[in-house]
């Protein structure tokens, strides 16, 4: 909605500062709000965007080889720090800048994007996993965690948590290079970050930078905190549970196997009913446990009534962890 008139010297005020090369949004022209001056810029027809112009370009390639200047220092007029570094990777892409390597960007291929999704979306590793497991050697951790973002594939939380990355700012940065050295020299990484509300390696980071980085002793020492203990015990027993399970399933068809196989050779062992499945197996210590007493003279060792695999799925029924874990599981043929 237009409001006040556009009088001739406005105008010719706009069209003065959009010739000098300022951007649309930093025109400046006393009580015309930014509404206002987009809107008489489509009415005059003056068509605007943010194309790097071949002045900028000149600017910024002189700027890089001839003055040496590094990103921060970098200014042009109407472009963002994130603009310029763009732009700066597109003339080096080019071969504009012979400063530094080219650094070609490769495409992922469908093989390497196929291992992508297996790892980071269906089993949900992250990128420093599937790059230490060596699953895309020719990648770096930075390259997969970049690819991993814009396939879409990072962990929810952990995406989130990123955006809202704080950094510290200059003075912040004073007192908490004086905290680390001080107090915090006896808390770990992750209680620090909670503290200041940053991430546990931005904290690493500055303990290494400061050199007060712990020694292994120290760290750990200082770093197992109730939470990420429980948090690894956890994990460990998720995979214990799924070892065991595995193990269980092996061993029950060795088993059934090597009782046919016995059965076909015509074996002469006695029979034993397991007292729980009703099963009849040869009464070896195969398939039953055998338990010797020392204190007995005639009949020392006995055999229980419940045969291997019994005893295996009682035992997981009862979700008995100390003689799940605690074990290691024993081969029994
Ligand atoms: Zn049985």
């Amino acid at each position: 909605m237009p409001g006040k008139r556009w009088t001739r010297t406005e105008k010719q005020l706009l069209k003065k500062q959009i010739a000098g090369g300022i951007p649309a949004h930093n025109i400046v022209i006393e009580n015309r709000t930014w509404n206002g001056i987009a809107y008489i810029l489509r009415a005059l027809r003056i068509f605007w965007n943010n194309r790097w112009t071949k002045a900028q370009i000149r600017s910024l390639v002189r700027q890089i080889i001839k003055e040496r200047k590094r990103l921060p220092d970098i200014y042009i007029e109407g472009k963002s720090p994130a603009a310029v570094n763009n732009q700066r990777r597109r003339l080096r892409l080019r071969g504009k800048l012979d400063i530094g390597q080219a650094l070609r960007k490769r495409k992922y291929s469908d093989e390497e994007l196929a291992i992508l999704e297996h790892y980071g979306c269906k089993l949900g590793w992250t990128a420093r996993q599937i790059c230490e497991a060596g699953m895309l050697p020719n990648r770096s951790y930075h390259s997969i965690s970049k690819a991993m973002g814009r396939q879409g594939y990072g962990d929810p939380v952990r995406v989130e948590r990123a955006k809202q990355a704080r950094r510290l700012k200059r003075e912040e940065r004073k007192n908490f290079e004086q905290f680390i050295r001080g107090d915090g020299r006896k808390l770990s990484s992750e209680r620090i970050a909670e503290l200041w509300g940053i991430a546990r390696n931005t904290v690493n980071f500055y303990r290494r930078k400061f050199g007060v980085s712990l020694s292994w002793h120290e760290a750990r020492a200082v770093s197992s905190t109730v939470e990420k203990r429980q948090r690894l015990n956890e994990i460990r027993r998720a995979h214990l549970k799924r070892r065991w399970t595995r193990y269980r399933t092996e061993q029950i068809k060795r088993l059934l196997s090597l009782q046919q196989r016995l059965k076909r050779r015509g074996c002469q062992a006695r029979t034993r009913v397991c007292k729980s499945c009703a099963c009849e197996w040869f009464a070896l210590p195969v398939f039953f446990p055998t338990h010797t007493d020392k204190r007995k003279r005639g009949a020392r060792i006995s055999m229980s009534r419940t045969c291997r695999i019994c005893k295996m799925k009682l035992k997981l029924e009862k979700g008995d962890e100390s003689t799940m874990f605690g074990e290691k599981p024993r081969s029994f043929v």
